[in-house]
């Protein structure tokens, strides 16, 4: 089968590989109908996180089940999935809790566990992981609403959750990547009155007003921190949602984050620290981390499927598989939000 390697920084390639296998009977193997980049995949890209050279890559895939291990009762062969990035056992401590991220037995989809960008992957404890779409496989147009459903906008929905959005609130939204979009329509879904979006570029504004929001702020630093804090008579956002995972994010996130609220974190944090005497003069928490996807899939694949909401927005480029590679190039520069494949 294809798959998309990385042989190393700036150097990926469409390349043969091996087909994978049935290894344990929990195991199922997916036939990869839509794939798609990554924002965290750019890490990757740029060198700048551990992954091996000559590995396969990529997390976020939906597709068909065409074997599926005899532990497996609920998803049978044919059936079409939406798959999370984070695959999780559902029965260790960390499961049982809800930490599907820290499951004693998981792996991220794409790190030496299958991998997304292929024709074909393997998942394990498919009869957990696997969120069945009803209907069968759909038109190719609701591809990207389902891919957003494996990682992003589930991030964006549990760091709405994470901050505690709720009815009446003003949330401000901290970056305009394809997580912090998903996060204005998740603080829509959760009843937020007014949804302040951080974003300098005209077409991810125009993205963020059509989810939902009702204010821009455009200006960086302490200009926008002083325009948010105009809008909320100097209290500040109810919710805070950092999702980018740098330094001046955070800073923002916190600053703008009325006394007494907690920051939703979700971005990969890279060279980020908490201002530990801001959250205690102020009284602010932070919560988030690595997103439980999947305890969040069945509700989000409802609203897509009812047309409530539409994530799929935000894939602007569409690539053949062949040339899914290029899709790193764009996001990196910024030319695209979010690339995808159609693969089969
Ligand atoms: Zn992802
Ligand atoms: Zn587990």
């Amino acid at each position: 089968m294809r798959a998309v390697l990385f042989n190393k920084p700036f150097d990926l390639s469409l390349t043969e590989v091996d087909e994978p296998t049935l290894v344990e009977p929990t195991d199922a193997i997916i036939k990869v109908t839509a794939t798609c980049v990554c924002g965290s995949d750019l890490w990757s890209l740029r060198g700048e996180n551990t992954r091996g050279h000559g590995t396969l890559i990529g997390h976020e895939c939906v597709g068909e089940v065409v074997e599926i291990g005899a532990a497996n009762s609920r998803v049978k062969v044919g059936d079409f999935v939406v798959v999370p990035f984070f695959m999780s056992c559902g029965f260790c401590a960390n499961c049982q809790a809800g930490v599907l991220g820290a499951c004693l037995n998981g792996a991220i989809l794409g790190s030496g566990v299958g991998a997304g960008q292929a024709e074909l992957t393997r998942v394990i404890f498919a009869d957990h992981n696997l969120t069945v779409v009803p209907g069968g496989r759909p038109a190719d147009s609701v591809m990207p609403d389902l891919l957003a459903l494996t990682d992003v906008m589930g991030t964006g929905y549990f760091c709405a959750v994470s901050a505690k959005v709720k009815a009446g609130d003003t949330v401000a939204v901290i970056g305009d990547g394809a997580v912090g979009l998903s996060a204005v329509i998740a603080s829509k879904m959760l009843g937020a009155e007014r949804i302040v979006a951080f974003s300098r570029n005209p077409e991810r504004q125009a993205l963020a007003r059509e989810f939902g929001a009702t204010h821009i702020i455009a200006s960086r630093g302490d200009e926008a921190v002083g325009e948010l804090m105009d809008l909320t008579n100097g209290v500040g956002a109810d919710a805070a949602l950092e999702c980018v995972g740098l330094g001046p994010a955070m800073e923002t996130a916190f600053k703008v984050a009325r006394p007494g609220s907690t920051v939703g974190f979700v971005g990969v944090p890279h060279g980020v620290s908490a201002p530990m005497e801001i959250m205690f003069r102020r009284n602010i928490g932070l919560a988030g981390g690595l997103a439980p996807t999947l305890l969040f899939t069945p509700l989000l694949l409802d609203a897509v499927l009812a047309g409530q909401i539409n994530p799929g927005r935000y894939f602007d480029l569409q690539l053949p598989f062949e040339n899914l590679v290029d899709g790193y190039t764009a996001m990196n520069d910024r030319t695209a939000i979010k690339a995808y494949s159609i693969v089969d």
